[in-house]
Formats: C-alpha cells, structure tokens, sequence
C-alpha cells in the first residue's frame, strides 16, 4: 500500500489541510458508498478513499506516510500494526486489508456477536422421486427468508436516501480503539456504537421496513437439480439464504437432497444393483426377461447353463454421472429360485434328470470331491 497515491485517490493536494482532506473524503464516500453508487468499480474506489483517509486523516499516520511512505512508519517505533495481523484471523493482512472486505465483513469483531458479515444460511431438505433424481428435475421452492428491503435498498433510510455517513467510524461502520496491556499498547476494533456499525445515521427511517433495511419475505425460487444427484447430497444456492441484518452478503441456500428408493434398483454411485430370482430351471434352459432400468425396461438375455451367483453387468444402463458425461452401470444377480415344494412324482422325475446328466458332469463340484480326499 505503500504504492498508492492517497493524496491523488481524495484529490487534495500534498499540503491539503486537515479540513480540506476531511470534506473531500466526506465528499467521495458519498459518491462511491456502495449503498448510493451501483457502478462496478464504486466498492474498489470506496475501499481506496477509505484506505486513504485511514492514514492521511490521523497526523500520526499521515506525517508516517508522507516520511516513509507508509502509515506504520518505523516498524520499531510502538503503535502496534501487529494487533491488525492478529484481529483479523492472523491472515497476515496487515492494514490495507482491513477494509478490503468493507462491504462484506462487518464482522470479525471477536466477541462482538451482533456484528455479522453474512446473512444466515436457510438449510431445508427436500425428497426427489429416484426417477427426478436420476434425470433432473426443476422445482419450485417457496422459502420464508429475510431480503434486502427494496424500497430502501437495504439502507433503512427512507428512498434509500436520508441518511448521513456516520461520523463516528466515517461510514466504515467499524471503529478502533487502543487498548493498554501489560505488554504495550495494541490498537483493537470493534463495530460503532454510534451507528451500530451500520456506517449511517438515518434521518428518516424507511417505512416499509421500519429502517432495519431488511424484510421477511416468501420467496419462491427455482431450484434445478442436476441429473444424478444422489441422496443425501447437498445444493447450495450462493445468496439464496437470508439477507444479513447489517451490511454484507445474503447467506446461502443449503437443499439436502434425499431420494426416495426405488421399489427393484438399489442405487450405489452411479451404478444400479438388483437381485434378479428365477427358477432354477431357467438358469439350466436360459431365458430372455425383462429387467428395469431407469428409463423403462431392458430385455436381459441369460444363457443356458448359468451359475446362481452370477453378475451380469448392462453398460451405461444406470445413473447419469453427476455433472459429467456418460452413465453408471446395471448389475443384476442372477439367483436361482427351488420351487417351493416337491411332490413325490416331480422328486422321482428330477431324480431321473439327475443321473441323466451325471455327477460327472459338474466340473467345479468334482474339483471339489477331488481336493477333499
Ligand atoms: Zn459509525
Ligand atoms: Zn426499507
């Protein structure tokens, strides 16, 4: 920060008195507070003015930067810019960084819960058919949430207008204080009290949200849930949550996801499992049967002479990959099924079909007998 120019970012002259440097800072942060100006680059400029008059509107700071064009200073001679370092989560941002976030993140104030930099998130759940889940769905969703009040636009203040920048904290809505330890002075900061490190004064209150600057709302939003999501997951919707009750960004919108199951398919990833049961004498004779999947239905063709126990796996017949190409797969169980009771005359014929075929016949049951002797 050393590089920059605050004497040319407020427009005042090297030799500017305090005054003047105090009204053309009033005079710019009116211009460029975010709440007024809505250009793109207003937030960049308002962090900069504010940078500038941190240091060109204290003598100390000012004398420091126009010395060794740097507010510190001498980093040895006391002051503590080390206090910023720790405040603000030990980031090792240091001073310039402190008002980088000025629009979003009022907190930061350790023990100073009031102070929030972020509306609170909404977390509702939501149940997806397995089909809506399997190919997307778009619903619908009707959310009771605070939103920035619109006829004031969020400011509080009546047509967004009568308000005045605080002069407490210069519109910062943050004020610092040095506090006195046993191990030297360091510089903390706290939200204003004078305008409840809102930054402003309001002059006349906005009727519809009787100046909080924030409204409860229902709002009915459009949620697209993308093909293959899976149950348990989670959509968040980024500022779809509430509005913060000071200045900053709305919360998210968190949807958990729970897909209801399917009455056959069991869903595993991407890839769709089942048990298919037939009768013991399909799986010697093969069969063609129809199986589900997730678009209807797939003729599975098993063979003659199939083992129960055996996995059959349908390419690219299971979930859509979640935000990526291609598909899961089927995997079906081929398991035999006995009837469920023998009568004598059905016991004699499969005992004739039995020494029909042979013991001799079954490969893996005589390796069996062989390996037991
Ligand atoms: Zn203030
Ligand atoms: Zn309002």
């Amino acid at each position: 920060m050393a590089n920059k120019d605050y004497y040319s970012i407020l427009g005042v002259d090297k030799s500017a008195s305090e005054d003047e440097i105090k009204s053309a800072y009033r005079r710019l942060a009116k211009k460029y507070h975010p709440d007024l100006n809505k250009t793109p680059e207003a937030a960049e400029k308002f962090k900069d003015i504010n940078e500038a008059y941190e240091v060109l509107g204290d003598p100390k700071k000012r004398s420091n930067y126009d010395q060794f064009g740097s507010a510190e200073g001498n980093p040895f001679s006391g002051g503590g810019s080390g206090g910023f370092g720790d405040f603000f989560g030990g980031n090792g941002g240091g001073f310039s960084d402190i008002f980088s976030d000025i629009f979003s993140a009022f907190g930061g104030g350790r023990g100073d819960s009031q102070i929030r930099e972020k509306g609170q998130d909404i977390n509702l759940s939501i149940n997806l058919s397995f089909e809506e889940a399997a190919f997307g769905v778009e619903k619908s969703i009707t959310v009771g949430k605070l939103e920035k009040c619109s006829s004031c636009q969020g400011t509080g203040a009546k047509n967004g207008k009568e308000f005045s920048i605080c002069p407490e904290c210069n519109g910062t809505g943050r004020v610092r204080y040095q506090q006195n330890t046993l191990f030297g002075t360091t510089i903390r900061e706290a939200g204003c009290p004078k305008c409840n490190a809102t930054g402003k004064i309001i002059k006349e209150k906005c009727s519809e949200c009787n100046g909080k600057g924030y409204q409860k709302v229902n709002k009915t939003i459009k949620v697209k849930f993308p093909a293959g999501i899976d149950n348990g997951q989670t959509l968040r919707m980024r500022g779809e949550g509430n509005a913060p009750t000071r200045q900053g960004v709305n919360g998210d919108l968190n949807i958990k996801v729970q897909v209801m199951p399917h009455k056959i398919l069991v869903r595993k990833g991407d890839d769709l499992f089942m048990d298919l049961y037939l009768p013991f004498t399909m799986l010697l004779l093969g069969t063609k049967i129809d199986v589900p999947v997730v678009n209807g239905t797939y003729q599975l063709t098993i063979p003659e002479l199939t083992s129960s126990g055996t996995v059959m796996r349908i390419k690219g017949k299971g979930i859509k990959h979640l935000n990526r190409d291609g598909y899961g797969d089927l995997l079906v169980t081929i398991k035999s099924e006995p009837p469920k009771s023998l009568d004598k005359q059905t016991k004699e014929l499969i005992q004739k079909l039995a020494t029909e075929i042979g013991d001799n016949s079954y490969t893996k049951y005589n390796n069996f007998l062989k390996k037991m002797k």
